[in-house]
Formats: C-alpha cells, sequence, structure tokens
C-alpha cells in the first residue's frame, strides 16, 4: 500500500514538473518570438530614410546626405560640379 502511495505522489510529481518544463519553454519562445519582432522593427526604420542615386557615379546615399543641384542628387561637390553622367 505504501508503494502505490509512492508511486502516485511520484507520478503526480512527474506530471507536474512536465508542465512546469513546457510553460518556461513557452515562455522562451515567446520571448524569442518578441525579440525577433523588436528585431525585425529595429531594422524597419532603416528603408523610412529617403535615399537617393548620386547623379554622377550612380551610388546611394541618403537624401539629407545628398547634395541637390535642381531635382539632381550629388555624393559630393566634386560629382556636382562634374554634372549628370547616367543618362537613366
Ligand atoms: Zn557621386
Amino acid at each position: 500500500m505504501k508503494l502505490i502511495i509512492w508511486l502516485v505522489i511520484l507520478f503526480a510529481g512527474w506530471h507536474l514538473a512536465r508542465r512546469w518544463i513546457r510553460r518556461k519553454l513557452q515562455q522562451q519562445i515567446e520571448a524569442l518570438k518578441a525579440q525577433q519582432a523588436q528585431a525585425a522593427g529595429g531594422s524597419a526604420p532603416a528603408p523610412v530614410v529617403d535615399t537617393v542615386v548620386c547623379a554622377q557615379c550612380g551610388v546611394h546615399l541618403a537624401r539629407p546626405e545628398a547634395l541637390m543641384i535642381g531635382n539632381q542628387a550629388y555624393c559630393c561637390r566634386e560629382h556636382a560640379d562634374a554634372g549628370p553622367a547616367h543618362t537613366a
């Protein structure tokens, strides 16, 4: 009879441990998902910065860093002086 009681206690303990481990794993998975969502959200603002292409060399740069002459963008003073090279 004592053995049966011990077996029941062990069985219940095993069940509780399994439930606890499963809950911990789920929490870790949710934390990971939240981290991934945050990472995706963190890298997303990059395209918010408007990029332009230098009319002389074709390099891509952020609009605030570009030298705007009329509606042409240039990466530096030299290229602005050289004028547009791309006819696209
Ligand atoms: Zn350039």
